[in-house]
């Protein structure tokens, strides 16, 4: 499949172009190599900048970290999960907030649990507040990646 960079005009086969899910095509309207040149020009543009901003980032994610309860354990399951799955386009790390308040508040031996797994010969279960529930960590081994279709005899 082809398709035409907004930045520079040229036809180039889609793998030329980044991904993004929250396209539809699922990639990027300019291509990579115009995204490169862009960073490299903004980079060279703004010295420190970009180590500035980073700094930034951590000290705010930190904050969060701080005042936000279950928010801590929504940064590390969104990051843990990405490495598995690929995550919808509609959630985000903070949909998964008020779930993750409820795991940390019951304590040490409550773990989250994909109801619908998300990894299965069967099913395909999403990355999404409302596949997740919290269950005691016994439980969660038990049902390691078993599966019941019938919902009634999980
Ligand atoms: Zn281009």
């Amino acid at each position: 499949m082809q398709k035409q960079c907004t930045r520079c005009r040229i036809t180039k086969p889609l793998s030329a172009f980044n991904r993004r899910t929250a396209s539809k095509d699922g990639r990027t309207a300019a291509c990579g190599d115009c995204i490169r040149e862009r960073k490299q020009v903004i980079y060279w543009a703004h010295p420190g900048e970009r180590e500035r901003a980073s700094k930034r980032a951590t000290k705010a994610k930190q904050r969060r970290f701080a005042e936000e309860p279950g928010y801590r354990r929504a940064f590390w399951l969104w990051t843990a999960t990405k490495r598995r799955t690929t995550i919808p386009a509609c959630a985000t790390i903070t949909a998964f907030v008020p779930i993750c308040r409820e795991a940390d508040e019951k304590g040490a031996g409550y773990v989250l649990d994909h109801i619908v797994p998300l990894r299965h010969p069967e099913v395909c279960g999403l990355h999404v507040p409302w596949n997740l529930r919290v269950v005691k960590r016994e439980t969660n081994l038990k049902k390691g990646n078993r599966f019941i279709t019938c919902w009634n005899r999980t």
